[in-house]
């Protein structure tokens, strides 16, 4: 499936739209449709009830170390300054961006090589250099460069040195390939050569992806959204739209002791926006500026930390292979130990191979982290910072702690045990949108049925887990006379108490069929002839095409059942 395809669909029938479209939109921001918004409801309901409403809090689930509870919670976006100054991120919630010297464009600096593999420039690039079986460039034909930089580069990479000022920048590229002929150049190196105007002067340069510019060196820039409080606009009122929900859930820790019966080992789940001023949005919904989370803190025993880190990571994994996504497409990739975060004992991440990477390219759909007592004690001592493999409370110049702590105490009293410790946790951080994302790009698929004279026609359905589909079955009359209708709208009133479903009587039947295989309903039911005698309807497969008849009776209960 090409990506366009899907974005079509989503645009065609409402899953997703541009935020602010009739203005040109705004990057980074999306809303969902009518159809998207059931579908993404659907996936945090779903998530919802597997991990926190429908979870049961009396039996040891497969895998588990020990019985646990799950509980909720909803908290504000805007939080106390304080929290993130203790979290780390503002501080540490950097990335380093690039900016384009020519277009002025930003991009993050670990993006440019992946989006150097999709630019377009590169690729008409290489149309003109000889590449050996390995990707090793064989030969690099001056001429032929120069004919494009002056042709197809002009158009395609008005930024590139090589463009700008071709004869310069190919004898630094020839000179380098005369003084060193053993050494081969590689891709990488050829893009910095072409994209380097004054060698001598500024070494060389990384090219924008955009349009082969200079990029400067990268600098830090903080993801975070800020805003004021109050009337007047300082220093003192600024406050920040929260990057990740996780912070609300430690911040209440002592709170959700207090109010609930729950001991540990227990979780608390949030779902709920966050916003990240990214630098280069993109991927449709993948990487967006606003965009929602779906997290758990699980806290529990030090000593058990690591048995409920394996469980979390096989369980949050098994949840999206149930709801559909394809095993050879979805990874757990478990992070190397430079990839972890300084407090982290182990890290995951599930992956999805999503259509708009490379073949072999994996994108993150959710973290599984063990956070020690990271946050807790951050919130309780101040901002701490690794030191010889201790975490110990940042210190400012004059020796105070860099960012105060609450001073609450966030020690658990174990009953049990008569033991009071300060909690380890795990966290499964995942993307509303993402899973989403990877839900509609499973479920798109094209194949070719029978029309209604019976030739092979190209249809093109979602096949979303029931669970997931925004409608559940549509409901239709064969004809829109012979009191087929009213029929039809008496199973629709029926249906509709227990699941949503939808009523459709214009057109031709078969057409109807595809409008719904696009929107992924799992099930048409219709009402024709036969119904008025015999009381049954038929029933249509989304996936199988099955059709069979049923009695208008048993119909709740069928599709109940097979909703579930
Ligand atoms: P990435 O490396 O892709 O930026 P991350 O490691 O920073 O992601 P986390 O901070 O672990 O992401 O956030 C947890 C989850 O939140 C991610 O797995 C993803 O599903 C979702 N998420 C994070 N950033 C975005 C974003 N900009 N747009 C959409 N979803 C996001």
């Amino acid at each position: 499936m090409e990506m366009d395809q899907l974005v079509a669909l989503c645009k065609r029938r409402g899953f997703l739209f541009q935020s602010s479209e009739i203005y040109g939109g705004l990057q980074g921001f999306w809303d969902y449709g009518p159809m998207g918004v059931e579908l993404k409801r659907n996936v945090r309901e779903a998530w919802w009830r597997d991990m926190v409403n429908g979870h049961n809090a009396l039996d040891v689930p497969p895998g588990a170390p020990s019985t646990y509870e799950m509980v909720g919670l909803d908290c504000s976006i805007i939080m106390h300054p304080q929290v993130w100054k203790c979290s780390g991120h503002y501080d540490l919630f950097h990335d380093f961006m690039q900016t384009c010297r020519q277009c002025k464009k930003l991009v993050r600096a670990d993006h440019v090589a992946e989006m150097l593999k999709e630019s377009e420039w590169v690729a008409s690039l290489g149309t003109v250099l000889t590449r050996g079986p390995d990707d090793s460039l064989l030969d690099i034909d001056a001429e032929a460069l120069l004919k494009w930089a002056k042709s197809k580069g002009r158009k395609v990479a008005p930024g590139l040195a090589l463009v700008r000022k071709p004869e310069v920048t190919l004898s630094c590229l020839v000179e380098r390939i005369a003084s060193s002929p053993s050494v081969p150049l590689g891709s990488g190196e050829l893009l910095s050569y072409i994209a380097t105007e004054q060698l001598a002067v500024t070494g060389l340069q990384a090219p924008c992806p955009h349009c082969g510019g200079d990029l400067t060196e990268p600098r830090e820039f903080n993801l975070m959204f800020e805003s004021n409080t109050g009337a007047v606009r300082d220093d003192n009122s600024k406050v920040f739209l929260r990057p990740e929900t996780a912070q609300g859930i430690f911040v209440n820790f002592k709170n959700v002791l207090d109010s609930t019966r729950v001991s540990i080992p227990f979780g608390v789940a949030q779902i709920g926006k966050s916003f990240r001023n990214e630098i280069t949005p993109r991927n449709f919904t993948f990487r967006s500026r606003e965009f929602e989370q779906m997290e758990i803190e699980f806290f529990c025993r030090p000593d058990q930390s690591r048995a409920w880190y394996q469980y979390w990571r096989d369980r949050r994994y098994k949840w999206y292979l149930d709801l559909g996504l394809a095993g050879d497409r979805l990874r757990l990739r478990d992070h190397d130990a430079d990839e972890l975060s300084h407090y982290s004992v182990g890290t995951a991440d599930i992956e999805y191979a999503f259509p708009f990477l490379a073949p072999g390219e994996f994108g993150e759909l959710e973290g599984v982290a063990h956070r020690g007592d990271f946050d807790l004690r951050s919130h309780m001592e101040g901002k701490l910072v690794r030191q010889g493999g201790e975490l110990i409370v940042e210190k400012d110049a004059e020796g105070k702690p860099s960012h105060r702590g609450s001073g609450k105490d966030m020690n658990y009293f174990d009953d049990q045990t008569k033991e009071r410790f300060i909690p380890h946790v795990i966290e499964p951080s995942a993307g509303a949108d993402r899973a989403t994302l990877a839900f509609l790009c499973q479920a798109y698929t094209e194949d070719e049925v029978p029309d209604e004279g019976g030739k092979a026609a190209k249809r093109v359905s979602l096949k979303l887990h029931p669970r997931l589909a925004p409608i559940k079955a549509a409901i239709f009359p064969l004809v829109k006379k012979d009191g087929m209708p009213e029929v039809a709208k008496e199973i629709y009133g029926e249906l509709k108490q227990h699941a949503n479903v939808f009523y459709d009587e214009k057109g031709a039947v078969g057409r109807r069929y595809r409008r719904q295989d696009e929107v992924g309903t799992p099930y048409c039911i219709t009402v024709d002839g036969q119904t008025l005698t015999d009381g049954t309807v038929t029933i249509r497969d989304r996936d199988t095409l099955k059709q069979w008849r049923t009695k208008k009776d048993d119909l709740v209960a069928e599709i109940r059942e097979r909703l579930r």
